[in-house]
């Protein structure tokens, strides 16, 4: 785990250098601002980070939670009938989550397979 700290610092810190190098390059270096505008930036774009890291992580989930979906009902293997997506509240702002929709043959309901794993 540490390591892996290591690891996501390193490329953390490579991602910002990049950022403000691009900054530099369209001349928005020379933009006056203090310490407060540094720090709502800083909020800003962890929280843009954040929304990602979110996004993705819930995305693996939900396309994982896809084979052989059983209805949480009967227990019966259900259909894919269509995705939804629908906007997650979390702490950092909304994040989407795609989720596929299944229909089970024998009870005829829908449901979503990943509930178990992503929704709360
Ligand atoms: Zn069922």
């Amino acid at each position: 785990m540490a390591k892996n700290k290591a690891i996501v610092e390193e490329r953390v810190k490579a991602l910002v250098a990049e950022i403000l190098a691009e900054e530099e390059s369209f001349g928005l270096e020379g933009r006056r601002e203090n310490i407060d505008d540094i720090e709502d930036e800083m909020v800003r774009i962890g929280d843009m980070v954040a929304r990602e890291f979110g996004t993705q992580k819930l995305a693996r989930h939900t396309s994982n939670a896809c084979e052989n979906p059983q209805c949480p009902h009967c227990g019966s293997l259900g259909e894919l009938v269509g995705e939804e997506t629908r906007k997650l509240m979390t702490s950092r702002g909304l994040v989407p989550v795609t989720e596929a929709k299944c229909r089970c043959p024998k009870c005829r309901r829908h449901f979503f397979p990943s509930d178990r794993n992503a929704r709360s």
